[in-house]
């Protein structure tokens, strides 16, 4: 296997999980080894991608699909939620000024939820849309007609048509990213901007053993591959959306750059880095199987956190048939299950339950448990990853 952003071969695997049963960006399990690399070339993290792909995100990636306003919750101050969504509005409306009736292509856009919300925001512009699947086509009619919309393929009209490119969480799931990047470099006019967001696995760590992320960018490899493929970089934000890289970057027209590569303490930083996100992995399973031994109590265990840390909590354990409910915020998942468990708000969980694993980013779980205003009165211990 080679890199898919410098063509180096990757023959360090820094992570492979212990058994076939992997996790999904979804949370559902898919029945193979995850394999991750790191290359010494670029700082890139690349994991073994998922048998037919291509069919599985046209069939099989429903994300946030039961509904139009179905939305993860991004964070939560004080009680209130803040999803996804709006939070991402407002960060690209810090970032990128676009002139009037600009012409914007979300690519890889899914419910193109941030589209759909700018639309309604009295901003004047012609929003374009494209995915590898038809299964959003109901969503895009809500806000658009059929002309301002492309599956599998971008039509040619489209080329040197477009200011701005969005792209939001889509290129950690490509396996050949730097092809999306030439796509994208081809649509837009000169100087078109390139905005995007993609997971850090820095400080997302769960994002190394996502089976269906392809790629694991990190600064340095996420500056290399825009570069690499005609791009200014404008900007690299890691602190304006949490657990992850926004990038602002800007087509410089014609195709001949050769990029310089990173230099070598970048890589051994980011490598030192992941080598430690690889290590918690590791040892993660084990501490979820001692706190589970040592449980004594009678009364009831739930799981906090109905995302991937929750699921990886639920999948590890030896009995997770002690697993009476799993506690999330999210209205769009209380009164639905996790693999039959019933998910429930914090208000509503039994005072029967008197255990509780935490399935949060360890960054930030124990200051947003505390500040659960419903667990304030209670006796719970709490097992945090
Ligand atoms: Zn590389």
């Amino acid at each position: 296997m080679n890199c898919n952003l410098c063509n180096s071969p990757l023959t360090d695997k820094i992570y492979e999980s212990g058994s076939t049963r992997s996790l999904t960006s979804l949370c559902t399990t898919y029945a193979g080894i995850t394999e991750v690399y790191f290359c010494h070339g670029c700082g890139h993290v690349q994991s073994l991608e998922i048998d037919n792909i291509a069919g599985y995100y046209d069939h099989d990636y429903d994300i946030l699909v039961t509904s139009e306003e179905e939305d993860q919750i991004y964070e939560v101050i004080n009680g209130e939620n803040i999803y996804r969504t709006e939070h991402q509005v407002e960060t690209l409306l810090n970032k990128v000024t676009l002139p009037q009736d600009a012409k914007i292509l979300d690519y890889g856009c899914a419910k193109s939820s941030t589209m759909n919300v700018l639309t309604t925001m009295g901003i004047t512009f012609q929003p374009y849309l494209f995915d590898v699947s038809d299964r959003y086509i109901p969503f895009w009619k809500n806000f658009l007609s059929e002309e301002h919309w492309a599956i599998y393929s971008i039509p040619n009209e489209w080329d040197n048509q477009f200011n701005a490119v969005t792209s939001f969480f889509s290129l950690e799931h490509m396996a050949q990213p730097q092809n999306a990047l030439r796509e994208i470099h081809r649509v837009l006019i000169p100087s078109g901007i390139l905005y995007g967001i993609i997971p850090n696995v820095f400080t997302n760590i769960a994002d190394l053993i996502v089976v269906d992320h392809v790629n694991h960018f990190t600064p340095v490899s996420l500056d290399y591959m825009l570069r690499s493929q005609g791009f200014d970089v404008v900007e690299i934000d890691e602190n304006a959306h949490k657990g992850a890289l926004v990038f602002v970057a800007k087509k410089i027209p014609g195709h001949s750059i050769v990029a310089a590569m990173p230099t070598l303490s970048e890589i051994n930083a980011a490598y030192k880095k992941i080598c430690g996100i690889s290590v918690y992995w590791k040892d993660a399973n084990g501490k979820v199987s001692t706190y589970e031994q040592a449980i004594t109590g009678k009364k009831q265990i739930a799981i906090y956190g109905a995302g991937f840390y929750g699921t990886f909590i639920l999948t590890s354990l030896a009995q997770p048939e002690k697993i009476a409910y799993i506690i999330d915020q999210n209205p769009f998942l209380q009164g639905k299950e996790l693999n039959g468990k019933p998910i429930v708000s914090p208000a509503n969980l039994p005072e029967t339950v008197d255990t509780v694993f935490v399935g949060l980013n360890p960054t930030h779980a124990r200051k947003l448990m505390v500040e659960i205003a419903e667990f304030r009165n209670r006796d719970l211990t709490f097992f945090y990853l």
